[in-house]
């Protein structure tokens, strides 16, 4: 991600004067300043909803939240049954959306392979609709057997726990164990960036707007489960992203039951319908399931190698949609020779109806100021932010990462693929425009590892995971040398596709190619020895 909204919840002020609205709205002016300064004073004596709690725990923190249906829940039990074989979960999505209404009744199958050590009694799922209040629980069974005492406090004026669901399985589920879950619920959508007491912790991008809806983190999902630890399920915060999504399968249909037929913008290719009033949607591995519709997308496209790239945009930005879609095209085929292969069919690109730029599996959106700023060069936001989110491609959604405690994973990675495609097509950006551009006001900070709810601010958390961990990597990259720079990256990638990456793995792989002393660096740019 690039742009989030402020914590507006600490300031009374309009959101927009509290912090920079742009990542690349640099440097602050000293009114800017001024103003931030002003907030956070208004912040320190003005009444404002009870942020939620700063999670400094290990990913256990919410295996520790309301107790289970069944003692056992907490307490993995050992087990001397052969290693897992690691299946992907398989969600099939049927939805019924009306788009008059705004509203959707869905179908939600899930085949759920026990890949831990553990003997799973109950299955978490994140629900972030809830956050938003848009979200009716209809019905919940496993394996046949109809479930209501699931622990779902979906009601509770706290976002951070009305967004977690835990359901009682009928029998315990061994490792390698499986589990099928159907649920039944409803949306009917908030307008975006619109809802709830505590807007600032919810998306910025799920619901409608007059000309678009946006489907992202829509569905209950289960979150990761780590051997011996639990289920990994942080709090949401006011800036970066606090989920974590383990690699899954979809099938998704969606059918409109008013008779419109907007433009369909979707994580993962279309497939032939066997149904004539539903389209239909599939991904391998990928790591959620966004959608998108809106009656007025146009689309370009381009082909790289076998994948196709599409950039949904609105009528009047043609040349700015074209733009984004030679420079995702230009990285996607960068990054592919420099990191290793994409995994996907496609990449959708969609313009949004917001400012706000995410990315999700095979798909990002681009906030609309991108687009109305494009001054034709490839020094600007379009471009930069272009190729940032398509670095997500690989960095994200090819390996995943804890968002909320290990943010840097991520972020660092994907702002510093930023340089790799500069300094591919354009090296004279980076001697005169890309480190001004991006690190003023550049203050180096040992926090590159810095979790979510320690950023300080959005611009300090930028600052921090994004920058210092790009210029973390271009040390590296001097100390170790190109050759085992990328050969490590290459490797990164292979060993941890489809998996959820840590820093320990980070640095167990990195040491796999250099024996080189980076203990200065590591203390450098880290809190937390590596
Ligand atoms: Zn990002």
């Amino acid at each position: 991600m690039l742009k989030r909204n402020p914590p507006s919840a600490f300031c009374l002020l309009p959101s927009a004067f509290c912090l920079p609205s742009s990542a690349f709205r640099l440097p602050l002016s000293a009114s800017r300043l001024l103003l931030f300064a002003f907030c956070l004073l208004l912040a320190a004596c003005s009444p404002s909803p009870a942020p939620p709690p700063v999670e400094t725990a290990t990913p256990t923190v919410l295996a520790t939240l309301p107790p289970p249906v069944t003692p056992t829940l907490d307490t993995p039990t050992p087990s001397s049954t052969p290693p897992p074989q690691n299946i992907r979960p398989q969600y099939a999505l049927d939805v019924q959306f009306n788009y008059a209404n705004k509203t959707a009744i869905v179908d939600e199958t899930i085949v759920y392979v026990n890949n831990s050590a553990d003997t799973l009694t109950s299955l978490v799922f994140g629900v972030e609709a809830t956050c938003s209040q848009s979200f009716t629980l209809n019905s919940v069974s496993i394996n046949q057997s109809p479930i209501s005492d699931y622990v779902f406090d979906y009601q509770n004026v706290q976002a951070y726990i009305r967004h977690r669901l835990e359901v009682p399985l009928p029998q315990p589920l061994p490792p390698n164990g499986q589990a099928t879950v159907q649920i039944n619920f409803g949306l009917i959508l908030p307008v975006v960036g619109n809802f709830s007491d505590e807007t600032s912790l919810c998306s910025q991008i799920y619901g409608y707007t007059a000309q678009q809806v946006n489907l992202v983190d829509w569905y209950p999902f289960i979150v990761p489960y780590v051997t011996g630890k639990g289920w990994v399920l942080h709090n949401p915060w006011y800036y970066g992203e606090h989920l974590t999504f383990e690699a899954a399968d979809f099938d998704v249909r969606v059918e409109f039951t008013d008779g419109s037929n907007p433009v369909i913008a979707a994580s993962g290719e279309e497939v032939a319908s066997d149904g004539a009033a539903s389209r239909r949607f599939r991904l391998e591995a990928g790591r959620n399931f966004a959608l998108s519709f809106a009656p007025e997308y146009r689309v370009l496209t381009k082909t790289v190698g076998d994948v196709v790239i599409y950039s949904y945009y609105f009528p009047p930005y043609e040349t700015a949609a074209a733009a984004v879609l030679n420079a995702t095209a230009q990285s996607f085929e960068i990054y592919s020779q420099r990191f290793g292969p994409y995994i996907h069919k496609t990449l959708s690109v969609v313009q949004g109806d917001f400012n706000d730029g995410m990315e999700y599996s095979a798909l990002y959106y681009h906030s609309k100021g991108i687009y109305n700023n494009y001054d034709g060069t490839l020094k600007n936001h379009l471009t930069a932010v272009s190729v940032h989110e398509t670095a997500h491609q690989w960095w994200f959604e090819q390996v995943g990462n804890d968002q909320g405690f290990e943010p840097w994973l991520d972020e660092a990675l994907a702002t510093y693929s930023e340089i790799v495609y500069y300094e591919t097509v354009q090296p004279d950006a980076l001697k005169d425009w890309w480190w001004i551009y991006r690190f003023d006001p550049y203050k180096p900070l040992n926090q590159v590892d810095a979790r979510i709810y320690e950023g300080e601010g959005q611009r300090p958390y930028w600052n921090k995971v994004y920058l210092n961990g790009a210029h973390f990597l271009q040390d590296l990259r001097a100390r170790i040398g190109d050759e085992a720079f990328f050969a490590f990256l290459q490797d990164y990638l292979a060993q941890m596709r489809g998996k959820i990456a840590t820093t320990d793995d980070f640095f167990r792989i990195l040491r796999e190619h250099t024996s080189a002393d980076l203990s200065d660096l590591i203390a450098q740019y880290f809190q937390n020895p590596h």
